[in-house]
């Protein structure tokens, strides 16, 4: 079964349609990045997985549930905001404990979760410290670590790296890389970035004005472009 379904879904804002009818499915520890030009709909289609944007026609499933019309509360999906949305007045420890804490769980099991997570992502030197005495990269971990706390299905990422400079990004994508080898979970992740999605994808979705152009491994879109747009995205030589 797919972790995710999306099944002809369409967004219109007023009279306007952004998202423009996309079928897609996404197996379980599928890294899968949305690729395209600024204002294409990847952020859209990214909020609408996970809830935070009505769906305005179409399904999609998690699993073999139909969640089109979940709150984000109960989709089970984390959404992986930049390192900027943590607590600056909480230790890295509660930062990554609150939502945790927010849901009720008593101390012993959120403390359990929060070490796991913390050896995952190499943060236990820092979890006394506070976000502003953590470098960009630290203060990344920690942001994804909110999100490792859940369990959650699959993790969404809305261009994670984008407002790193050009060392830490890349440092960066190897973490992410890494994460995505240690957790096997589903990862659904927006870039405009073409190195970025063809160095972390086992599929990229290039997306043209709200349609997908074309679906494929990295390889798959360098040596066999759909069309010139994907070529000229992908920069492959058609
Ligand atoms: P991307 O993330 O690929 O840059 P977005 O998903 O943010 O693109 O936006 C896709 C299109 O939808 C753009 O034309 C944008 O202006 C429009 N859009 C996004 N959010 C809204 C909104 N809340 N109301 C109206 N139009 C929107
Ligand atoms: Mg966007």
């Amino acid at each position: 079964m797919p972790s995710l379904t999306l099944k002809a879904v369409e967004k219109w804002f007023g009279e306007v349609q952004v998202i423009k009818g996309v079928d897609l499915e996404i197996e379980e520890g599928e890294f899968v990045i949305f690729v395209g030009p600024s204002g294409c709909g990847k952020s859209t289609l990214l909020r609408m997985i996970a809830g935070l944007e009505e769906t305005s026609r179409g399904q999609i499933l998690i699993g073999d549930r139909d969640a089109t019309a979940e709150p984000p509360s109960r989709r089970g999906l984390a959404m992986v905001f930049q390192s900027y949305a943590l607590y600056p007045h909480m230790s890295v420890r509660d930062n990554v404990g609150f939502p945790l804490k927010s849901a009720g769980l008593p101390p012993a099991e959120i403390k359990e979760k929060v070490d796991e997570a913390a050896r995952v992502l190499k943060l236990d030197a820092y979890m006394d410290r506070r976000p502003k005495d953590l470098s960009g990269g630290q203060r990344q971990r920690v942001a994804i670590g909110r999100s490792i706390v859940r369990d959650p299905t699959a993790f969404l990422f809305d261009e994670p790296l984008s407002n790193l400079d050009a060392a830490l990004r890349v440092e960066m994508r190897y973490e992410i890389a890494k994460l995505h080898q240690t957790l096997a979970a589903t990862m659904i992740y927006v870039t405009h970035d073409q190195v970025e999605a063809m160095t972390l994808a086992d599929r990229i979705v290039v997306l043209e004005f709200g349609r997908i152009a074309q679906v494929g491994t990295p390889r798959e879109l360098y040596e066999r472009p759909a069309n010139l747009f994907v070529a000229q995205f992908i920069g492959s030589p058609k």
